[in-house]
């Protein structure tokens, strides 16, 4: 977002939308759901506020988490009930757009699932597909990022591959912004098999009409997600809390807020996992 503009960003704006929080008088742990929607548009009332009208994304519209405190409206706030590292809350908000994602493609247990892009949420929707019972195979091009994902993958029991000779997934996921992944996931679907356009692509992106036709040679179905809603996000909690020793895996780092520039070029290159700015000094691993 920072190095291509995101449509959301408004500018200057301190971001972070992954959040962890603790309310300072009561104790109470809290994750925030990055969405303020109006709650009175056709969207809102119907159950799909990640689409109001007037939505506005805490970190995006608004300040947001890389700061020492920040403002939320109560109505985003998601209480923790459960027994979780407060760290791991940061992962809530990428797993609760995961789980949207699959909810849009209607994953069922036992289906395949292929998902393009081994990064930290292509590893996370990974990790939920064997949750709900399904089949990931993990696609990944560059060598790095495969002999990174080693650990977890293995911790999991799945391979990242960097090609996939099978074409039959049921389902596909593509969690990177690359338009030839874009066009591969379509390729490696069955007739009938769903797509979940998960990650937005470059602004000049060319698709081929090669691949967009695959939607109507093989009937696909094409669903597209955006963020997720307040439930995902309680769904997230619980899942985190039951995945921690995994999900700490994609932790890179965690640092102080003063280290967070020196981290912003291996982020960009796309070679680090998820570096956690602690404010309190108090997190593990510091
Ligand atoms: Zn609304």
């Amino acid at each position: 977002m920072w190095a291509q503009g995101h449509r959301d960003l408004v500018l200057p704006r301190v971001p972070g939308h992954e959040i962890a929080a603790v309310d300072k008088q009561t104790g109470t742990l809290y994750t925030v759901w990055p969405g303020q929607a109006c709650g009175s548009c056709s969207y809102c009332r119907n159950g799909r506020e990640n689409l109001c009208e007037e939505m506005k994304i805490i970190g995006f519209h608004s300040d947001g988490g890389f700061a020492s405190s920040l403002i939320s409206p109560a109505a985003s706030l998601i209480q923790v009930e459960e027994d979780i590292a407060p760290q791991l809350l940061c992962f809530c908000e990428p797993v609760a757009c995961v789980l949207n994602g699959l909810e849009k493609v209607s994953l069922a247990k036992g289906e395949t699932v292929i998902i393009y892009g081994g990064g930290v949420v292509g590893l996370l929707a990974a990790l939920v597909c064997l949750d709900k019972g399904a089949y990931p195979t993990l696609v990944e091009k560059d060598e790095n990022k495969i002999a990174k994902a080693v650990p977890f993958a293995d911790a999991c029991g799945i391979t990242v591959k960097r090609d996939c000779g099978e074409n039959n997934f049921d389902i596909g996921l593509n969690a990177c912004d690359s338009p030839l992944a874009f066009g591969q996931c379509l390729n490696k679907l069955r007739k009938g098999g769903r797509f979940c356009y998960f990650s937005g692509l470059p602004g000049a992106s060319g698709i081929g009409a090669g691949d967009l036709n695959l939607i109507h040679y093989k009937e696909l179905l094409v669903a597209g997600s955006y963020g997720p809603r307040k439930d995902h996000m309680r769904q997230a909690v619980s899942f985190c809390a039951g995945q921690q020793p995994l999900v700490s895996l994609l932790i890179e780092e965690i640092i102080r807020p003063e280290k967070a520039p020196d981290k912003m070029a291996d982020i960009l290159a796309g070679k680090a996992y998820k570096y956690l700015i602690d404010f309190t000094g108090q997190a593990p691993h510091f």
